[in-house]
């Protein structure tokens, strides 16, 4: 019988964990594949790492990894991708806020041939409005960039083996996943999904970690900042070619110059832009350091004793 690998990233969730399985597995008893389930426990500071080992050492199809301190959602996702060993491989959050039940139609579409099934949230569950703003202006430049539509989708997905290979066979570290999967191509197709309400504990994104996470994936994925930039520099260019014609008909024309402000003003705007722009050039620059220095994505401290 074919295998699918549940592959959870876990991060201070020692309140779900227990109910995470349990309705996991009830929901998906129907299921016409076997079950592995991978915990990787995200260097958590609570006791997430204890519940992870007891249901482990109780139920026979369930597995982990931990961490040796927190490396992020991204490490996490792909240290399960690693473990895997199913003939298709699903991620999904441990809070129940991806309704395991999806994965039925996720592996009924896998064994109809396809090749990655992209959970895509139909609505953005409850978010406040600037998040939403946000989230959307995001999604619009990395789905600008790659020509896709990357709006509602999340790291809800099912994917098979070749694919799951083909991304473990990656090399870059600064991975973003959610945009991976669409990048590696495959025959894609998607499901939709109601975001749930969280069941216990509270959402690890802080507003300064989103914003962190949205700039680090932009700069990992797109080039679309330095673009930014040139057609910033262009405008200026522009705007200065505009204003220095100007100045030169009114000095032959012996108008009096008394444009002092002006030049203020567009001296402090210019110097803005040219700080703004050699900022992002040298983050860019920071994360070619940081991939050639080829530091892992994050070390495991610890593992069941699964043949791997
Ligand atoms: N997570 C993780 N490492 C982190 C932060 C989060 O593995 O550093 C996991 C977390 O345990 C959960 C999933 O990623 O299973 C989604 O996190 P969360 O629910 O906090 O995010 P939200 O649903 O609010 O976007
Ligand atoms: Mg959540």
């Amino acid at each position: 019988m074919a295998l699918l690998s549940i592959v959870v990233p876990c991060y201070n969730e020692e309140t779900v964990i227990e109910q995470f399985y349990e309705v996991t597995e009830e929901r998906l008893k129907d299921l016409s594949v076997e079950k592995e389930y991978i915990f990787v426990d995200d260097g958590s500071k609570d006791t997430t790492l204890e519940k992870i080992k007891n249901l482990c050492k109780e139920k026979s199809n369930a597995h982990f990894a931990s961490f040796s301190r927190n490396f992020g959602k991204e490490a996490a996702i792909f240290a399960g991708l690693h473990e895997a060993k199913g003939d298709a491989v699903v991620v999904l959050d441990a809070d129940l806020q991806h309704p395991p039940e999806v994965i039925m139609e996720m592996v009924s579409l896998w064994k109809q041939g396809y090749e990655v099934v992209e959970g895509v949230k139909s609505s953005r569950g409850k978010e406040s409005l600037f998040h939403k703003m946000l989230a959307g202006s995001f999604y619009k430049m990395i789905s600008g960039f790659m020509g896709i539509d990357m709006n509602n989708t999340s790291d809800y997905k099912l994917m098979d083996r070749k694919v799951v290979d083909v991304l473990c066979a990656l090399k870059e570290r600064n991975t973003f996943f959610r945009a991976l999967s669409f990048w590696v191509g495959f025959r894609t197709t998607s499901v939709e999904y109601e975001v749930q309400e969280r069941v216990a504990g509270e959402t690890k994104w802080s507003f300064f970690s989103l914003i962190k996470y949205a700039f680090r994936n932009l700069i990992s994925f797109t080039f679309a900042p330095l673009y930014m930039i040139v057609t910033v520099g262009v405008l200026f260019l522009i705007g200065g070619l505009a204003l220095a014609i100007d100045a030169i008909v009114d000095y032959f024309m012996g108008a009096a110059v008394a444009g002092y402000p002006t030049t203020i003003v567009l001296q402090v705007i210019s110097t803005g832009c040219i700080l703004f722009s050699i900022g992002i050039v040298g983050v860019y620059i920071a994360k070619i350091y940081d991939e050639i220095k080829e530091r892992p994505q994050y070390i495991i401290r610890e593992r069941d004793s699964s043949d791997k």
